[in-house]
Order: structure tokens, then sequence, then C-alpha cells
């Protein structure tokens, strides 16, 4: 996959797929950029660049047996390659290709605008959180105590009070992110950080992911938090949870 672009008067390339994707993150490049590969006439831009590829390439018949088939990166369905089009190195078929040339031109502008949120951002709105969970825990656990204290004779309350604070001490941080994260797109911690979750071409986050979100982050708890480190060095700053569950953490 050789693809060369211009910056200015310069023609620089050849690069490859993964740097091209850097160069649109970092807004070296956007949809205007002029974008050339071998065997292409001319130069075009990256927002059109797919649709040039129909264009190009020598014509077989479909019914040739002979004709090389790939399959539609969209749709999952074969094809033969003269009736696809190609994207570095995705094949779409034609039906596709309207959806697979909007998201391209999509994803161009909103990875341009999207500011992922840093390592220690999401750090302190993580420690915000936790003060906040800590003050909902005592309000609910304190009375308990108090009663527990005043039966510790009694088995069933021996039993039942530890299972009724591990239920809740699952339950508080699951409904606190959940409700959240569903209905505002950011805890009250990432509020006050000015951060929120969004999904990876900077749509809303559901309830349903929000809630696989959460139980998501478990893994990324239980893996010695290596999967919240995760972000400190990754190019989108995703966390394991966020690779899990497509979502990404931008500045408001
Ligand atoms: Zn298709």
């Amino acid at each position: 996959m050789d693809l060369y672009y211009a910056d200015g008067n310069r023609k620089i390339g050849p690069i490859g797929k993964a740097e091209l994707q850097a160069l649109i993150k970092t807004q070296k490049v956007n949809a205007k950029t002029l974008i050339w590969q071998a065997g292409m006439t001319d130069w075009v831009e990256l927002g059109n660049f797919v649709r040039s590829r129909s264009s190009g390439g020598a014509k077989v018949k479909p019914s040739d047996p002979l004709a090389r088939q790939s399959v539609c990166s969209e749709c999952g369905k074969r094809f033969a390659e003269d009736e696809m089009i190609r994207f570095m190195d995705s094949w779409v078929c034609a039906s596709c290709k309207p959806i697979f040339v909007q998201k391209i031109k999509e994803g161009v502008s909103v990875a341009a605008a999207m500011e992922y949120a840093g390592f220690w951002l999401r750090f302190g709105a993580l420690f915000i959180d936790g003060i906040i969970m800590w003050f909902i825990s005592m309000l609910i656990f304190m009375p308990m105590g108090f009663i527990t204290a005043a039966f510790t004779d009694q088995t069933a309350v021996m039993v039942i009070t530890p299972l009724i604070t591990t239920l809740f001490q699952l339950a508080i941080p699951a409904a606190y992110d959940i409700w959240f994260v569903g209905k505002y797109a950011a805890t009250p911690g990432k509020m006050a950080c000015k951060i929120k979750i969004v999904t990876a071409d900077g749509g809303r986050v559901s309830y349903a992911r929000a809630c696989g979100r959460h139980f998501a982050k478990w893994i990324s708890w239980m893996i010695l938090l290596i999967g919240y480190i995760m972000a400190a060095f990754d190019d989108q700053k995703r966390t394991l949870h966020d690779r899990i569950c497509e979502t990404r953490v931008i500045r408001n």
C-alpha cells in the first residue's frame, strides 16, 4: 500500500495505512489533501479518493471465472474485484460504496475534531468520582453498621448483612456510572474535568453501551489497573474498556 500525499508543492511518501491514519489524526492531512497512488492518472482529494478508484483499472467481464474476488469490508459478501472499489487495504462492493464514502468523510472530519482526554485528566475525574462514591457509601453503610452491631447474636443478620453490603458495593458504582454516562455522557467527575465519553465516531453513548463499559472496567481493574494505564500509551488515549466498548473520552 504505497500512497503519496501533497504538502504544498512537495510530494510526500510512500506512506502506509497506519501512517495515513496518524496524519489524519494529527490533522496533517484532511479530506481536501491531494492523494496519489501508483496507477492513478491524477491526484485526487482524499475525500474523493474512493470514488476515483472505481473508474481506474482494466475491465474484466463479471462472468469471468478467473476474475479475482474479494470480500466487501462493509457487508462481508464476495464480489469480483472489478465490481468493487478499493480504499487502502479494504475492498467495498458497489452497493456499500455510498455508505463507505460517507463514513470516510465523516471519519476524516470527526478524527480532526475530537480532542482525546489525556491520562491525568481522566485520573482526576476518577478521583472526584471516588470521593463522591465514598460519600454515598458512608450514607448507606454507617446506619447498616449500627444495625448489625445491635443484633450481633443473630446468625441471620451476620449472614445477610455481608451479603447486602457486597451487593451495594457492586450496585452503587454500577448505578452511578451507567445512569450518568447513559444520560449525560459523563459522570460528575468527568463533568468537573470537562470531559465526556463518546462512541468511536463521536456519537452518543447509549445506556446499553454505558452498561457494557461499566462491566468492561472490571477487566481493567482485575489486570492490576493495566487496562487504565493503557490510556497513557495509546494514540487515542483509550483504556482497555474503551477498546472493548469502542468508546473514546474527549474534551468537551
Ligand atoms: Zn458490500
